[in-house]
């Protein structure tokens, strides 16, 4: 069995990754670690886990640790990698990969240096709607993309209300949201952001000057001009993707979530069709093809450049939104 160790009693590792790890079959959690003795004991007890610790290089030594899942908050995400990949364990990072460029590099670089496989856990790419959307274009369904909507504004549950509105290396909504729609978008579009234009709201919810609103339109280096709207304040809004093409368009309605829901419409002359998606649990999606990539068979679902590209690009829309200027991306 893979065994693996979490680090950080978090809540998407509490919602979603316990399970997403247990449903593989041949996966085992070994131990959680937390800052806090008290709350990673409480999160063992709660799962059933059969230890927990506070300090990561005694976790790295548990016997028959595989790989790490990392969901601490954002500014820990390129140490606590770099220790693992030391360690000889494979990673499994949360998104953002880490606060900076050279930082992610940094990450990107060690974990091929230390042999272990780097994936990042930017969940939509592994939604059946998204699979089923990708492979409409690349056949052709819609003719040449030419426009893209991301309707990605939420209402940030209260539970989640902490240090993603007031702690600066947080990102706001760019490095929260945005980086996730990025790595949706490329991965649709086959294709790279070049350039990135935003406006982005803040001080409402957030502390002043931490976005938490963004609209930003992205032009891609295939031509498709993509809007996308994310918000941490927005309640009743619908989420979505649509995708114009020369041809005909495609609407993923209720696709920009946790969940796997959703449904898709497929619109060309002479009508619109519902095309029928077999939802699975992106998560588990997610870890089945990191274990594969640690046994030698492929790559994550998203890799370390995928994670560097996404978090390129929303620093890029982070950089546009604050200085108002047009920002191009390196080749
Ligand atoms: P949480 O705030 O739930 O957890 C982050 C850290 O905060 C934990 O590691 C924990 O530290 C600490 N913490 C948890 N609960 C408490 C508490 N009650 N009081 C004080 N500290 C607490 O964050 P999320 O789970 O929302 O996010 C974690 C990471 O995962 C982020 O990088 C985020 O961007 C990413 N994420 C990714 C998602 C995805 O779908 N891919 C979804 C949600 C988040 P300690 O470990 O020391 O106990």
């Amino acid at each position: 069995k893979i065994g693996w160790i979490l680090v950080g009693a978090s809540t998407v590792a509490r919602e979603w990754m316990v399970d997403a790890i247990r449903q593989q079959g041949d996966a085992e959690v070994l131990a959680v670690v937390s800052r806090d003795a008290a709350r990673g004991a409480a999160f063992a007890a709660q799962f059933g886990i059969g230890a927990s610790y506070t300090d990561l290089d005694a976790a790295l030594a548990h016997p028959g640790a595989d790989a790490v899942y990392i969901s601490t908050t954002n500014e820990l995400h390129m140490a606590q990698t770099l220790q693992a990949a030391g360690a000889g364990k494979h990673v499994l990072c949360e998104k953002p990969l880490a606060l900076n460029l050279d930082d992610a590099r940094r990450m990107v670089d060690g974990c091929v240096e230390a042999g272990v496989v780097l994936g990042i856990n930017h969940h939509l790419r592994n939604a059946a709607s998204h699979g089923k959307v990708r492979e409409l274009i690349r056949a052709g369904e819609i003719g040449q993309p030419l426009y893209c909507r991301v309707l990605h504004a939420n209402n940030l549950p209260q539970h989640l209300r902490g240090w993603r509105l007031d702690a600066p290396e947080s990102g706001g909504v760019t490095l929260d949201m945005f980086v996730h729609d990025v790595d949706t978008l490329r991965f649709l579009l086959d294709s790279e952001p070049r350039h990135v234009t935003a406006c982005a709201t803040s001080g409402g919810m957030t502390v002043a000057g931490l976005e938490e609103g963004l609209m930003a339109v992205i032009e891609f280096d295939n031509g498709t001009l993509v809007q996308v709207h994310d918000a941490f304040n927005a309640p009743h809004s619908l989420s979505g993707v649509e995708i114009i093409g020369s041809k005909g368009t495609i609407f993923a309605t209720g696709v920009m979530t946790q969940r796997p829901v959703g449904s898709i419409t497929l619109t060309r002359d002479g009508g619109s069709i519902d095309i029928p998606v077999e939802h699975e649990n992106l998560y588990v999606r997610s870890v089945r093809a990191f274990q594969r990539a640690m046994r030698g068979e492929g790559q994550p679902a998203a890799t370390g450049d995928d994670g560097m590209r996404a978090l390129a690009t929303a620093l890029a829309a982070q950089q546009a939104s604050r200085s108002h200027q047009r920002v191009t991306l390196a080749g």
